[in-house]
């Protein structure tokens, strides 16, 4: 018995014939960059999360980063945000020149700690960008308020959390303008690199769409010098298609995590997912937390069920941050979580048999 952690080649198989006509139609017109695929996908994907605006890029690092440099962030600026996330949240910051502000995690929900915000609020503080970890949506209302309070924009990094919904609306609306990924992991995932921004502000939209661009307004004109990062008109048809499913996939995955969760309730020391009041996630991940982790995780793989560690080491911790001068136990939350985390297999195919097979060999090595 092999159990991935994702199963891209299950989900292929089961939307085989839409994808390879989708595929085929935009070779067939040999028209690869922009053109009526990328606008079609930007609409639909726009109206899926009742937004005004949605610009595909060419993936989600450099979305957050357009999105940071359109809200008229510098060098000169800070931006906060978490420790527990990929590289690319922060690597967007940088790529702006701007400086790097870590806020701790809350210990239930694994999202930025709202009460561990203020006291990182400076002069020179911009914006925050909330991360809306394994597809549960950050404690937004109370993000906004300080936003409000202190002038700060807020750029959303929805790169998990593609449909989630926090008091009734989808991320991506939550804030001044969000950033997706589509990876082919993701819960709307490209075949190949692929990203959105999304906004209801029509100024941040045309700019990005103009930056995207090579900064161009019309063919060799050029209104600034901008970047190479458009959406792959391949990758969107291929979205195009996958968007369709996607109500289906993240119900699908609230539905085996509802399961996980049932079948732990007899093992305490298992602590299953926090769903926040009124949202609904889209679970990209299914994360519990478990002492003797990495013994756990062995064990699992000798049985052939494959888990993830989202993410090993904090980012205040990488080598690459070390010139921030950032020391152990300054994060205590996310260096505990990050010690104790296990991403088990989480995918809209997952088989129901499977999960209580992971369950049973989890309870019975615990
Ligand atoms: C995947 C991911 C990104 C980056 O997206 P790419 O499309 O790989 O550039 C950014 N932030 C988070 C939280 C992610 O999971």
């Amino acid at each position: 018995m092999q159990i991935p952690l994702v199963d891209l080649k299950a989900q292929y198989n089961s939307i085989k014939d839409e994808i390879d006509e989708a595929v085929h139609r935009v070779i067939d017109k040999t028209s690869f960059i922009m053109g009526e695929e990328v606008r079609k996908f930007e609409e639909e994907f726009a109206l899926f999360c009742k937004a005004k605006y949605a610009v595909g890029v060419a993936n989600g690092t450099e979305a957050l980063m357009l999105a940071l440099k359109v809200c008229g962030l510098t060098s000169c600026d800070e931006v906060i945000t978490v420790p527990n996330t990929f590289i690319a949240t922060t690597e967007a910051i940088t790529m702006i020149g701007a400086k790097i502000v870590f806020v701790d995690v809350n210990p239930d929900t694994y999202n930025i700690d709202i009460n561990k915000i203020e006291e990182k609020i400076t002069a020179k503080t911009k914006a925050i960008i909330p991360v809306h970890l394994y597809g549960q949506p950050a404690d937004m209302d109370t993000i906004n308020q300080l936003a409000k309070k202190y002038n700060l924009k807020i750029i959303e990094d929805a790169a998990q959390a593609h449909g989630a919904k926090y008091k009734g609306r989808r991320v991506g609306t939550l804030g001044d303008i969000a950033s997706f990924s589509f990876y082919p992991g993701k819960n709307l995932g490209a075949y190949g690199d692929a990203g959105a921004i999304v906004t209801n502000n029509e100024e941040l939209a045309q700019k990005i769409a103009m930056l995207r661009n090579h900064g161009r307004t019309k063919k060799y004109l050029h209104e600034v010098e901008g970047f190479n990062s458009r959406l792959d008109a391949l990758q969107a048809a291929i979205l195009r298609v996958k968007l369709r499913h996607l109500e289906d996939w993240n119900e699908e995955r609230r539905k085996k995590a509802e399961l996980y969760n049932h079948l732990f309730e007899p093992f305490p020391e298992i602590i299953t997912p926090k769903v926040l009041e009124n949202t609904v996630p889209v679970y990209h991940l299914y994360v519990v937390r478990v002492k003797n982790r990495d013994r756990l995780q062995n064990i699992l793989k000798i049985k052939g069920i494959s888990t993830g560690i989202h993410y090993p080491l904090p980012l205040h911790l990488q080598p690459a941050y070390s010139y921030l001068g950032y020391e152990e136990r300054e994060f205590p939350v996310t260096e505990k979580m990050s010690k104790e985390i296990l991403s088990l297999p989480m995918y809209a195919e997952l088989k129901e048999k499977d999960i209580a097979y992971i369950c049973e060999v989890m309870g019975a090595e615990i």
